[in-house]
């Protein structure tokens, strides 16, 4: 992801009734322990979130969910793990010191602050004067810090603005110990900083964010092919955990929007509670970067072909999305206000398994002390298997709403029969709502069987 993610492209068509609106998520997500603002109590810190509870488990389960499919079932990746502080020298090679800007424009008139780009008229969006706005000035959107004590140019390094170059510094590191053969490629999930000039739109535009980059490695005459192969894969990604395809589409960058450097760019867009914007960017980057890599660091950055015995510079796909503008399309996309049989609201997560914060919640019936011991036991038996939580306090039927509300998958209920006479227990499913009653030694079995595709 080296280009500027630019504006954030909401299309001027207006929101289909069926896609919540951003307050009642932000709402719902502070209200779970999902996601809180930063630094809350001291006023917050704009362009940064905070996951809570239930949000960590769930961005740990998107994590998870995208290495185990790009990683661990296939035979052609390996994965790093790179620091977020890097050689400056990285950032001259790739150009973000010279061309990752975005134009910045001051208000004479409240010293509110704007990309160029995102206004529309010369009216102040703050004070509502018009004509107040400076000359563009370029800004460059990498966060700066020092290393060492003294605080000088020298010492000047760069919080990342992409995993992406991690991998490609390594490049070597990775042919050599591995032993791969082209193609393959390296994936890597990690912390990336960009001083966006406007954070905004909740979690989707953040200055502090995570991402989940791959670089795939491959013949240069294999290029096209392979960049159609990772779009279908990652479409498949999208589609295998649950996200509606009506609400997914593909939009290849025309030529005026492509890097120099990129044959092909497919953005995957996503249909957010701001409209449709880009989700994830699948490029084909040519051989860009090893180039610029072995001209800036003196090293040969190639890949020795024994069959054909000569060196090729590799040419590369690259898959890229954040996980937190994941996040929010997984919320987005699974939230659902139904009506049950009585007529009353029902908030539900329709969040694949494999999302799910929780899995499983162990229900008593009652607070009743003939319950407690048993459903403790049942408690103690599911939890060491997946996420589960144990909720004893008020209604069944609230807790039920609780759960759907969070996105659980199975409620298990324990009730007087499953104490008095069949040492059995009710499974109840968030979507349908159906109840099918199992006996407790088979419980985990019958779990399992639901939990479709929980790795
Ligand atoms: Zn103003």
């Amino acid at each position: 992801m080296t280009e500027t993610t630019g504006g954030d492209a909401a299309s001027t068509t207006a929101r289909p009734s069926d896609v919540v609106d951003m307050e009642t998520l932000i709402s719902l997500c502070k209200r779970r322990g999902f996601i809180f603002q930063s630094s809350e109590i001291y006023g917050g810190l704009q362009g940064a979130w905070d996951y809570g509870p239930l949000g960590v488990e769930m961005k740990r389960n998107v994590k998870d969910a995208w290495w185990r499919a790009n990683v661990r079932e296939r035979d052609d990746m390996v994965g790093i793990d790179a620091a977020i502080l890097m050689h400056p020298e990285v950032w001259r090679a790739s150009g973000h010191l010279e061309t990752f800007t975005d134009p910045m424009v001051d208000c004479r008139n409240c010293q509110s602050r704007y990309r160029a780009d995102e206004l529309t008229s010369d009216v102040c969006p703050n004070c509502g004067q018009r004509g107040q706005f400076t000359e563009p000035r370029m800004f460059n959107l990498m966060l700066r810090t020092f290393l060492g004590p003294v605080q000088d140019d020298a010492a000047t390094v760069y919080l990342r603005p992409e995993t992406a170059a991690g991998i490609f510094v390594n490049f070597e590191n990775v042919l050599t110990t591995t032993r791969r053969k082209l193609p393959f490629g390296v994936a890597q999930i990690g912390k990336s900083f960009r001083n966006e000039i406007t954070p905004k739109n909740f979690i989707f535009r953040t200055r502090e964010f995570e991402q989940m980059e791959i670089e795939y490695f491959c013949y240069p005459e294999d290029s096209a092919r392979t960049h159609e192969q990772w779009i279908s894969d990652r479409m498949a990604w999208y589609a295998r955990f649950g996200i509606k395809s009506a609400r997914l589409r593909l939009r290849p960058h025309e030529q005026e929007e492509l890097s120099h450097y990129s044959s092909a760019t497919s953005d995957v867009e996503y249909e957010f509670p701001i409209g449709w914007a880009e989700l994830e960017g699948i490029a084909n980057r040519g051989n860009f970067d090893l180039t610029q890599h072995a001209k800036f660091s003196g090293k040969d950055l190639n890949y020795y072909d024994d069959e054909r015995k000569e060196h090729i510079v590799p040419h590369v796909i690259e898959p890229s999305l954040g996980v937190d503008r994941c996040m929010l399309a997984f919320l987005a996309d699974s939230y659902d206000e139904e009506t049950d049989e009585k007529g009353e609201k029902r908030v539900v997560l329709h969040l694949h398994p494999a999302i799910a914060p929780i899995k499983v919640a162990v229900l008593p019936l009652s607070r009743n002390e003939k319950l407690t011991p048993t459903a403790r036991d049942v408690y103690a038996r599911v939890r060491s298997h997946w996420m589960t939580q144990y909720d004893d306090a008020q209604s069944i039927g609230r807790r039920y709403r609780r759960q759907d509300e969070i996105g659980t998958p199975l409620c298990v209920t324990v009730d007087f029969q499953t104490v008095e006479e069949d040492q059995a227990v009710t499974i109840r499913e968030r979507d349908s709502m159906a109840q099918v009653r199992v006996p407790i030694e088979g419980l985990v079995d019958a779990l399992r069987e639901r939990l479709v595709d929980v790795g």
